[in-house]
């Protein structure tokens, strides 16, 4: 871990997130299972790191200027990682979200001072999608850019330069997989080319949640989405300009229920409190290890993203109710809440 940066430049707080061994995972694979702290970053999610490449680019560019306005479609958790670099360097955010993402998420983005601009979910074809909304929003705007995430690559650049750099620092080069599912697909393609660059054997695996099209791309060539996820910030239909060129070698498409079985398990065996994006992708790294031990490959070493703090999903993932809507299992504890 770098512990040589300056005291007091709260942007350099972005990164660096400790690497954790996680014990349940590792048994349940037959080796080493590594989760990446993302929830560490200071808005608890691995979206600091893209949010502040893409805000430093878009100033090395010339584009943004002093007091000008950062403008982003997102999940959420981009939009907080914008909000917090921005007010870090005196830009003002204005953020557009699907109005089907947490309570949670919208609340800490009035809190943090962005401008929130909630929007029916919808297809990405539709002009009325969160990323086109945005995207003229930032035309319209004086003084304002678009941070456009999704095909903005100064997102990946963030993972090929921080994210992977550390992954090979922490684990002294010794690492023999990566998986974590696909959002914008920064984190995937970022962290598995620079992998790559490093060590052309290490296996580079893409974790799909149901619903979302990239399993079948990689696996047949097509982009095609079958049954549905309600995890929040992955799933993607598109080859994004940050998914092109991604070193894929191969892939695993995870259910909820198996996702939710890692969230409850990591907290309630391990002390994490994660998000449901958390829970697929160690769901996925669990695949990933089995797969490289059943090749016998000498005691593998995989690592994944843990993307987000449990925190953010108090009213859905760890409510009983939610859950019981969703037609998901509730957690134990959950369940007996009020007896006693
Ligand atoms: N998990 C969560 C909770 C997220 O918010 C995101 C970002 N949308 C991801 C995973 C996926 O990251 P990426 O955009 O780098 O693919």
């Amino acid at each position: 871990m770098n512990i040589t940066q300056p005291i007091g430049e709260t942007l350099a707080l972005i990164g660096n997130t400790p690497l954790v061994r996680l014990t349940g995972p590792s048994e349940a694979a037959g080796c080493d299972i590594w989760g990446k702290c993302e929830f560490a970053n200071p808005g608890s999610s691995v979206k600091d790191r893209a949010a502040l490449y893409m805000i430093r680019d878009a100033e090395a560019r010339g584009e943004l200027k002093p007091g000008g306005t950062v403008i982003e479609g997102t999940a959420g958790n981009t939009g907080i990682g914008i909000a917090l670099v921005a007010n870090a360097l005196g830009y003002k955010t204005i953020i557009v979200m699907p109005d089907n993402q947490s309570k949670e998420k919208m609340d800490t983005l009035r809190a943090l001072g962005a401008k929130l601009v909630l929007v029916p979910p919808t297809k990405y074809a539709d002009p009325c999608h969160f990323q086109h909304v945005s995207r003229r929003m930032a035309e319209e705007t004086e003084g304002a850019i678009w941070a456009g995430q999704f095909d903005n690559t100064a997102n990946r650049k963030a993972h090929i330069e921080g994210t992977t750099e550390e992954l090979w620092e922490q684990t002294g080069g010794k690492i023999d997989g990566f998986t974590c599912a696909a959002g914008t697909g920064g984190t995937i393609a970022g962290v598995g080319m620079g992998l790559k660059e490093k060590n052309a054997n290490i296996r580079i695996a893409l974790t799909d949640p149901h619903g979302a099209a990239l399993y079948n791309y990689y696996a047949h060539g097509e982009l095609k989405g079958e049954g549905s996820s309600v995890a929040e910030g992955i799933g993607q239909g598109r080859i994004t300009a940050n998914l092109e060129g991604a070193p894929i070698d191969t892939q695993f498409r995870i259910s909820d229920e198996e996702g939710m079985i890692w969230v409850e398990r990591l907290l309630r065996e391990e002390g994490l409190c994660l998000g449901l994006s958390s829970g697929i992708n160690v769901a996925g790294a669990i695949e990933l290890g089995k797969q490289l031990v059943s090749e016998g490959r000498d005691n593998p070493q995989v690592a994944t993203i843990l993307c987000d703090t449990g925190f953010r999903y108090l009213s859905t993932l760890y409510n009983a109710e939610w859950l019981g809507a969703k037609g998901l299992p509730v957690f134990d504890w959950l369940a007996h809440e009020g007896d006693a």
